[in-house]
């Protein structure tokens, strides 16, 4: 049995739960190497989404990513509100019509958001940037994919993989952002996009594992 739009609106309701207790965190990674605002951002633009949830009603989960994506284009702003929203869309373009996301339906979904990133953002692995956390994520959820993994244990792999790859922006120079600016300044601080979206893939893996069990 595959993730339907129930977990994918669970994921989406999680999300906005973890961002919102990890606020402070965030506003505090950003205003290390950054202007500040990426906590308020995402609390902003994740609270946006439920309170759309709540009205809709999404009958597979590319609707509740697709849903998810327009309000966090329109709500989230800075750098990161476009980058997150095509990550959202691309997601759901990826598994549109689909009721149940198997694994492999999992894996493109993941690959199509870090390739929507890529292509908005034009960042590479090392740049310092939430592709630090995905592009790990996607090769873990794909490896995980090919080892016949259940679809909780796909995204356990993908959000510990996010997690180490945002924990290892810290010794890098930004190539990209707002932190790109700082030079060698940017060394010792945790890059704030890649640390929400270790949170958001954390939450795929909770609410999968809730979902299965
Ligand atoms: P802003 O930088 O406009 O204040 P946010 O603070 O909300 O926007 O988001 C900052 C995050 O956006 C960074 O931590 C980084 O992960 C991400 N980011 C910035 N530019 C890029 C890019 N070109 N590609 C990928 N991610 C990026
Ligand atoms: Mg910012």
């Amino acid at each position: 049995m595959g993730l339907d739009s129930r977990w994918a609106e669970a994921w989406v309701r999680e999300s906005a739960r973890v961002i919102a207790e990890h606020r402070t965190e965030l506003i505090a990674l950003d205003r290390e190497i950054g202007d500040g605002d990426h906590g308020e951002n995402m609390d902003r633009g994740f609270s946006a989404v439920v309170a759309k949830l709540d009205g809709a009603e999404s009958a597979t989960p590319g609707d509740v990513l697709k849903l998810a994506a327009t309000t966090l284009i329109s709500t989230v702003g800075g750098a990161s509100g476009p980058l997150f929203g095509t990550a959202y869309l691309k997601a759901a373009g990826a598994v549109t019509g689909t009721q149940e996301l198997d694994g492999a339906a999992l894996v493109a979904l993941l690959t199509a958001a870090r390739d929507g990133i890529v292509l908005r953002g034009k960042a590479e692995q090392g740049d310092k940037t939430m592709i630090d956390a995905w592009s790990p994520a996607v090769d873990a959820a794909s490896a995980a994919q090919t080892d016949g993994a259940s679809e909780a244990a796909i995204l356990e792999a993908a959000a510990a993989a996010a997690e180490s790859g945002a924990e290892a922006t810290e010794p890098l120079v930004a190539r990209k952002g707002r932190a790109s600016y700082l030079g060698d300044r940017a060394i010792g601080h945790r890059d704030p996009g890649a640390q929400s979206s270790a949170l958001l893939l954390r939450a795929a893996a909770r609410t999968a594992a809730e979902a299965a069990s």
